[in-house]
């Protein structure tokens, strides 16, 4: 059996507000569209949440499915729904995002009776990746149940990758991220860490929160820039890779996400840590040349891992 990869975290339902006030409905979150890059690039990858029992939470699992993407994990919670979010856009074309999501189904994954199963079965994968946003979702509780997967994860040998995206709306103050981001970096063997995100949550002392795991483990620095660089630190090397100008920006909606499913197939596929960033570029800088999360497949480009 090849490389199995888990991501872990939330989709929820996308209703945009067109200008008449009719909403068109889509879906997104961040760890789902790296796991549809992921299938995309040939890599055999399950996502790991929670959904209902509704209409919408079957119509996101059929199209997980149709992109390849493993839904043999999802857990489905009778009763309940999955979040949503509405996307505003003003008169001058600024785009607000308001959330319905404390409710979420995602919230219990690792709560309630079937919690211990999915544990188990995350055991099994040879690359876990979660995001900062996944940890937001748990509680301390919740989270604790989650790392505590992660250590079995390791002990069988696998890898867990965290990606530090940070929103602050969704914790209850800085000091639980801090804490939950300080622990899961501490935990990971891979990090992918945005110098944007890390001066949010720490503030002057971001970059020097993650170099500190630098020799314990494989570290992508995401910095600032146009075009941005990303410093790849992995055992001795340390080595930045500059991304190439994009012609035209579109909407960098997932570059990050992108940017990790190429690094991570790559990675999978015995490439070095440069030449996994330089796949993440070729990628991300696809994605910011299109609307939307989620470009075509016809746009993807060719990189191939075999
Ligand atoms: P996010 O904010 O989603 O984490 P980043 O800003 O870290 O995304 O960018 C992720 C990747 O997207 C970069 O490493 C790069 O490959 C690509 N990218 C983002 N902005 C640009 C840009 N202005 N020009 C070229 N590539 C870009």
């Amino acid at each position: 059996m090849g490389t199995r990869v888990a991501c872990i975290g939330e989709c929820m339902m996308e209703l945009s507000e067109r200008p008449d006030g009719s909403l068109s409905r889509g879906y997104g979150g961040d760890t789902l569209n790296t796991a549809l890059y992921l299938a995309r690039l040939g890599v055999a990858v399950d996502y790991v949440t929670a959904l209902g029992d509704d209409p919408w939470s079957e119509e996101m699992l059929a199209a997980w499915a149709a992109e390849g993407v493993g839904t043999g994990q999802v857990r489905r919670l009778p009763g309940r729904m999955p979040g949503l979010y509405i996307i505003r856009t003003d008169a001058k074309g600024e785009r607000s995002f308001h959330y319905w999501r404390d409710s979420a189904a995602a919230r219990d994954l690792f709560a309630g009776a079937g919690a211990a199963e999915t544990r188990a079965a995350l055991a099994g994968y040879d690359l876990v990746y979660a995001s900062g946003i996944s940890l937001s979702l748990y509680g301390e509780a919740g989270r604790a149940a989650l790392a505590e997967t992660c250590r079995a994860v390791q002990a069988r040998g696998g890898r867990v990758a965290f990606d530090t995206n940070y929103r602050p709306r969704g914790w209850p103050d800085k000091a639980q991220a801090q804490t939950a981001f300080r622990d899961a970096m501490a935990a990971a063997d891979l990090i992918f860490a945005s110098t944007e995100d890390l001066e949010w949550l720490f503030g002057a002392e971001g970059e020097a929160e993650v170099l500190r795991h630098h020799g314990r483990c494989e570290i992508v620095l995401k910095g600032g820039g146009s075009p941005p660089a990303v410093r790849v630190l992995a055992g001795e090397d340390d080595v930045t890779v500059p991304a190439s100008a994009v012609d035209r920006i579109v909407d960098t909606t997932a570059a990050g996400d992108s940017f990790a499913a190429a690094y991570m197939a790559a990675r999978l596929a015995g490439r070095p840590p440069a030449e996994a960033a330089a796949c993440g570029h070729r990628l991300a800088g696809t994605v910011i040349g299109h609307r939307g999360a989620v470009i075509p497949g016809s746009a993807m480009p060719d990189l191939s891992f075999a």
